[in-house]
């Protein structure tokens, strides 16, 4: 069964086979963690991104990490959607970009996996609906993955994390 635990750091310094950015549509680069991500991982990153974008809300997409340190050998871009109150499907598209992600990284052939809290920040999705979201759908998805770390760049993220976790 697959381990899921919440930690809190950079995810550009996880020691994992997959790193997964919280992307826009055009997957050229961002703020937030995806800038972290495309500034550790180098130029290359966006290149590769507009060679396979644009990626629609709710969907993944995989490319080489580049300049990020081994282990990690693959970033998975995911689109998170943007909170516009709850009843424009936000939830579903969130639960979505965790099972593709999941998808991606299993056509890989990953084992370890670290997810961002997709959609929590410039996006605006509430952060604890967000954590459940995360949980259950990484939880119900099945996957050869044997180990995925939530990772919170805040303390407050961090602890609404393992909250979720121990529900
Ligand atoms: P979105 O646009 O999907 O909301 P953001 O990057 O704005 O994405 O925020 C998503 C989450 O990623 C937030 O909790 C933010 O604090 C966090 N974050 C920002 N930088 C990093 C980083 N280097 N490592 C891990 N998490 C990060």
């Amino acid at each position: 069964m697959v381990a899921i635990e919440a930690v809190r750091g950079d995810i550009t310094e996880e020691h994992v086979d997959a790193v997964v950015t919280a992307a826009n549509e055009s997957l050229l680069g961002g703020g937030g963690v995806d800038g972290a991500v495309h500034r550790a991982a180098g130029p290359r990153l966006a290149q590769a991104g507009s060679a396979i974008g644009p990626c629609p809300p709710g969907d993944a997409m995989a490319t080489p990490s580049f300049d990020l340190d081994p282990p990690v050998r693959h970033i998975v871009h995911t689109v998170g959607p943007v909170w516009e109150g709850g009843d424009q499907g936000e939830a579903e598209i969130l639960a979505s970009c965790y099972r593709h992600s999941l998808q991606v990284a299993d056509e890989l052939d990953v084992r370890s996996i670290a997810f961002p809290a997709i959609a929590t920040g410039v996006h605006g999705f509430p952060a604890d609906q967000a954590a459940r979201i995360a949980v259950t759908t990484l939880r119900s998805t099945p996957t050869r993955i044997e180990q995925i770390r939530l990772v919170a760049f805040d303390h407050d993220t961090y602890e609404i994390l393992a909250v979720a976790l121990r529900r």
